[in-house]
């Protein structure tokens, strides 16, 4: 893929033509990315764009570029190359220290995620890393592994807090994000503050509970660190109640709210993410129907996460059951140093059509459309006048091609 990286920010139009297809994602805006059939691609034939360095300006055949664009620069792409719109991986978990290769080699070997946890391995080991490292460490981290997302085509990238598990370490995680923006200006990024993601060992439920909410949320807030705050609502780590009471502070503060939901066990965590007015719900593996009708009747994106299923070896979520009963899903890689060590989100589309039945069309929209819904995002998803021109260029003349391979 055509990394789009060397984008100049103060540049006048500029022009590709003759792509072998526009994947301008038109139906899919339509239908609100809901209830799409394989032909709602709709793509462009030997099509053109014209863009300046934030917005797309115009789109149609390449016959029927205006003539006001004539003398503009021109990339011809030779009927051999795609554009479509940029990829937006809306669920990862970015910034952390440390590595947890040896706990991997212990799970293949038969060991179980609750013995790796007792003898000092999974998350609390990311914790312990991720508070010992440096600004500078977790930033350099950082800086790799968004280079990795952007050769797989991604423009836009969700991370969350979540490995500090205590006031500055948390601050210190959103400040790498925010230093992110600085660093790769052609790219968005969402901050999610995910203090919740697990009770940290060295101190009570209670005393990190009321430090989240009275003390790390407000100046999260003040210092402008995230736009979203997301709890993880599950046995084991916070109750239906507990989550409730995260979120509604995050709301308070005029956070727009994210939920881990209904992954390890079904607490109807996903109606209460509806209820709530989140932005997304995520994992949903354990969903109930009522989760799912609460979510096909809602604005509230079904993010499904399939990397994670397949590296844990369980049950994929029911994504036929929420695409068929009308839910907005989106598909993400849910990047983590535990569960899915990926950052290639072409994968979790291959794994989304083959292993949840999912169309091209649902596929498309999943990572694009639907996935910047997921982050409150309205200008991306879409290769149409006044979208943002993240789009990519495709090393091939068909989007399909990027489904069909297999992780790479
Ligand atoms: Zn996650």
């Amino acid at each position: 893929m055509n990394p789009k990286g060397s984008i100049d920010l103060k540049s006048k139009p500029q022009c590709m033509i003759h792509a072998s297809f526009v994947y301008t994602a038109e139906k899919v805006v339509q239908k609100k990315g809901r209830l799409l059939r394989e032909s709602d691609l709709v793509p462009l034939k030997d099509g053109a764009v014209v863009y300046d360095s934030r917005r797309v300006i115009w789109v149609g055949p390449t016959s029927k570029i205006p003539k006001k664009y004539f003398k503009i620069k021109v990339l011809d792409l030779e009927n051999r190359r795609a554009i479509m719109p940029g990829l937006v991986d809306s669920h990862t978990h970015l910034v952390f220290a440390g590595s947890r290769s040896n706990e991997f080699a212990s799970r293949c070997a038969g060991a179980s995620y609750a013995e790796i946890a007792s003898s000092g391995g999974g998350i609390q080991s990311t914790v312990r890393a991720t508070r010992d490292a440096s600004f500078e460490e977790l930033l350099e981290g950082a800086i790799r592994r968004v280079k990795v997302a952007h050769a797989f085509g991604v423009r836009t990238l969700e991370c969350k807090s979540g490995y500090g598990l205590q006031h500055d370490a948390e601050l210190k995680c959103l400040r790498v994000v925010q230093s992110l923006k600085q660093q790769f200006p052609y790219m968005t990024f969402v901050s999610t503050y995910l203090g919740a993601h697990d009770v940290p060992r060295e101190r009570s439920k209670k005393s990190y509970f009321d430090e989240m909410i009275h003390r790390t949320l407000p100046v999260i807030r003040k210092q402008n660190l995230a736009e979203n705050v997301d709890v993880f609502i599950d046995d084991g780590y916070y109750s239906l109640g507990e989550g409730k009471k995260v979120l509604t502070a995050g709301k308070k503060l005029k956070f727009k709210l994210k939920v881990h939901a209904d992954e390890l066990t079904n607490t109807e965590a996903s109606a209460l993410g509806v209820k709530m007015g989140a932005l997304s719900v995520d994992h949903l593996l354990k969903i109930s129907r009522k989760g799912i009708q609460a979510l096909a009747n809602s604005r509230t994106v079904a993010t499904l996460l399939p990397g994670t299923a397949f590296s844990l070896k369980v049950d994929f979520a029911p994504a036929r059951a929420l695409l068929d009963s009308g839910a907005q899903v989106a598909l993400a890689t849910d990047f983590n140093p535990g569960s899915c060590y990926s950052l290639n989100l072409p994968f979790m589309m291959h794994l989304g059509a083959l292993y949840m039945k999912m169309n091209a069309a649902e596929v498309f929209a999943a990572t694009t459309l639907n996935a910047a819904t997921a982050l409150g995002l309205k200008n991306k998803g879409a290769v149409l006048p006044g979208y943002d021109s993240d789009f990519v260029v495709l090393p091939y003349a068909q989007f399909e091609e990027m489904i069909y391979r297999l992780a790479w």
